[in-house]
Parts: structure tokens; sequence; C-alpha cells
């Protein structure tokens, strides 16, 4: 399977997923990343990465009207973050269901949120909610050159 065929078959999406101070500092890297693995998706970048609050601010620009903005910049540039970009037919919508509701307590046990934490505030790990986020996340926290073109030795036996 070439890459060509590989990537742009149809419904062929790719997402920002994140994994917040808190995942990295409880030590949950691995498993978090192995979600995303063992579904099947396809690791097409991965850096381990302080985040500078200009660019916190403009990843969450949509919420700098709310109470706990200041809160999640801070929250945000506490420490080290995982940055990833995933690709996958149906990778977006997909991803929001392998991470869970925003709230931990209300998200389901199996999901990344529901299993690994207990607060809004803390919960371990970002995802985008659209393609169109989803490509222009990517632009935001990858430098050209940071990601990689590659088909998976498991191609086949992934998509038919
Ligand atoms: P997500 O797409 O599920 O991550 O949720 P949103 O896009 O609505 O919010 C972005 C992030 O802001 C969440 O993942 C939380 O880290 C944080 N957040 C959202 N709502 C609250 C809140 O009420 N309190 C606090 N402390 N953080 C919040
Ligand atoms: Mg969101």
């Amino acid at each position: 399977c070439s890459f060509f065929l590989f990537s742009v078959q149809e419904g062929v999406e790719e997402t920002y997923i994140m994994i917040k101070p808190d995942g990295v500092q409880r030590g949950l890297v691995g498993e978090i990343i192995s979600r995303f693995e063992k579904k099947g998706f396809l690791l097409k970048g991965l850096k381990l990465f302080q985040c500078p609050k200009e660019l916190a601010e403009e990843h969450y620009k949509d919420l700098k009207d709310k109470s706990f903005y200041p809160k999640l910049i801070d929250y945000i540039t506490s420490g080290p973050v995982v940055c990833m970009a995933w690709e996958g037919v149906g990778v977006v919508a997909s991803s929001r269901k392998l991470i869970g509701a925003t709230n931990p307590l209300q998200a389901e046990p199996g999901t990344i949120r529901g299993d690994l934490a207990v607060q809004t505030g803390r919960n371990v790990v970002h995802g985008s909610d659209s393609p169109e986020n989803g490509h222009r996340e990517i632009d935001l926290w990858f430098k050209e050159g940071e990601l990689c073109q590659w088909v998976p030795a498991q191609a086949p036996w992934l998509r038919e």
C-alpha cells in the first residue's frame, strides 16, 4: 500500500492530541499514547514541549472570555506537554470518544478522562473538535519538518 493510497483514502482526517502537564507529571504519557496506537490510528508527529504563554492563548483563543481562562493558561503552561498529530479515517470524532467528556466525572469508564482523571481543570488530554481545528492546531503546534509521512507495516490490516 503506497503512501498515496494510504493517506488519501476517503474520510482520512488528522487531529491534534495533546497530553496536558498533569498527564505528563502523573506518568500517564505511555498509557495515553497507547490508547491511540492500539485503536489503529497513525502517529505523524510527537514531541515533548514547554508551551509558551502566547501559544496557549492562541490555542484557546475561543475561550478567552470564560472565567476559567486565566487558570487554563496557567495550567497548560505549568510544565511540559506532549504534542501529537494523529491521522485516520474519522480520527477527529473517534479521538473525542476515546478521550471522553470534558468533565472527567461525567466521562464514561473506558475513556481516557473517565479512567484517569477527576476534575475538568485537570483533565489530562486535549483533542481537536473538528477536522478544520485539527489542521489549524497541527499547524499551530508543529513546525515544518516535524511531521512524518509514512505507511505503517500493519497498513493492510488496518484499512481494507
Ligand atoms: P474539551 O474540548 O473537552 O477539552 O473542552 P473545552 O474546549 O470546552 O475546554 C477546553 C479546556 O478548558 C478543557 O479541556 C479544560 O481543561 C478547560 N475547562 C473547560 N471548562 C472548564 C471549567 O469550567 N473550569 C476549569 N477549571 N477548566 C475548564
Ligand atoms: Mg475543546
